[in-house]
């Protein structure tokens, strides 16, 4: 990981460990979601277009022009004005002749405020792949979570992407919706990854963090935490509900409980006996679910 500067604790995909971390903005205009205090530590702001170009000038003065990929922090900097992005764009391919790929995080209720031309436009300028939390595609789960959009939002806002051409990661939290909502969040989530298409899935376990409302809920008893199997049953009816589309499934992050990944259209057999594997195994072989950052 490449930083320049960089205010609070980062947050980044694990997918972009190579890459120059530029804080365009700073925290996450939504900030509400129950299960997320990644950003509590600091007020959202949008930082100038100045200040982003210095950071890349920086960037350029140590590493020379060798960089190949930036990830734009912090949570949703999808929401900054389209020329400004065009323009921090247009900036970094000047400077970074070779840069291969843009990225940042976007949510649905960010990506819908823009139009597909603008995200033509985005992705013309070297905009190329935009990481998205959608975490379920059930409503009721996304209500309980104050996840801020509908599935049909959702659709809506990852088919805009994937029509302006830019690649698509979705994350999805398994046991996001606890042991009572297990199977609609998979099934219903399936049905939202299906319309949209998106070139990856990558799998989440949830873990409850202190200091957010879902851990308050979690300790009251209100909200009950999958166990390994549980939530490996969950990931096997994600995966069944599934159809065979264009998409790979990774598991790139070290709160899952196992290992599952591959491409949709072809290990879609294999993803589920491996599953069913994993469920075979006794539950000492997992990490406990409360470990981690509880
Ligand atoms: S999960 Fe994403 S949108 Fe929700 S509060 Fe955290 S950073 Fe913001």
């Amino acid at each position: 990981m490449i930083v320049i500067r960089y205010e609070g604790v980062i947050y980044r995909p694990p997918s972009e460990f190579d890459s120059l971390i530029i804080q365009a903005t700073i925290g996450c205009p939504h900030n509400k979601c129950s299960f997320c205090n990644m950003y509590r530590d600091r007020r959202f702001k949008i930082r100038s277009v100045e200040q982003i170009k210095k950071d890349l000038e920086d960037a350029k003065g140590i590493y020379g022009e060798k960089l190949e990929k930036i990830f734009f922090s912090d949570g949703n900097t999808i929401l900054m004005k389209t020329k400004d992005i065009i323009d921090i764009l247009k900036y970094s391919k000047s400077l970074f002749p070779k840069l291969k790929r843009a990225t940042m995080y976007g949510s649905a209720q960010y990506i819908n405020l823009k139009s597909l031309d603008e995200l033509k436009e985005l992705r013309k300028h070297g905009l190329t792949r935009l990481h998205c939390g959608m975490e379920s595609g059930d409503d009721e789960v996304l209500i309980k979570i104050n996840k801020g959009y509908t599935g049909n939002e959702m659709i809506k806002a990852g088919k805009l992407i994937k029509d302006a051409g830019i690649e698509l990661s979705l994350y999805y939290i398994v046991g996001l919706g606890g042991r009572e909502l297990s199977a609609n969040h998979a099934i219903n989530s399936a049905k939202v990854i299906n319309e949209i298409k998106p070139d990856f899935i990558r799998l989440r376990t949830l873990m409850p963090r202190i200091g957010t409302k879902l851990y308050e809920e979690y300790k009251k008893g209100d909200f009950k935490l999958l166990n390994p199997h549980e939530a490996l049953k969950e990931t096997k009816v994600l995966v069944n509900n599934l159809e065979e589309i264009n998409t790979c499934l990774v598991s790139d992050h070290i709160s899952n409980y196992w290992n599952i990944e591959g491409s949709l259209s072809r290990d879609k057999k294999d993803m589920i006996e491996e599953i069913d594997y994993a469920i075979s195994l006794d539950l000492s072989n997992f990490r406990n679910p409360e470990s981690g950052n509880l």
